[in-house]
């Protein structure tokens, strides 16, 4: 029973799913304040984890995890905005795994 370090595992917020971090999509508050979404998992700031699912976003979002997990209140418009961004993130990644 060896467990790698390399490999880091990240909790879902939205289903408490653990797994290794590249399953997931990192959000995060910046060190100004603003909650981004972080597709390269390496911005500055306080980071949140969920699965790469939008169900998983909405599950976090309904369940308020986003305030705790990143110490900030998310309004609804903040919330609006992230979820878009999800949303295109997760079109690139699935019409275009290699990047352009
Ligand atoms: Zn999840």
């Amino acid at each position: 029973m060896t467990r790698s370090r390399k490999t880091p595992e990240r909790t879902c917020i939205g289903c408490s799913r653990t797994a290794d971090k590249r399953g997931f999509v990192r959000i995060v508050r910046t060190t100004d304040g603003h909650v981004e979404i972080d597709p390269t998992g390496k911005a500055n700031g306080r980071g949140a984890y969920v699965c790469a699912r939008v169900e998983c976003f909405d599950a976090a979002a309904a369940r308020k995890r986003f305030d705790p997990a990143l110490r900030v209140r998310l309004r609804t418009d903040d919330i609006d905005r992230l979820r878009r961004e999800l949303e295109e993130l997760l079109a690139l990644t699935q019409t275009s795994p290699q990047g352009r």
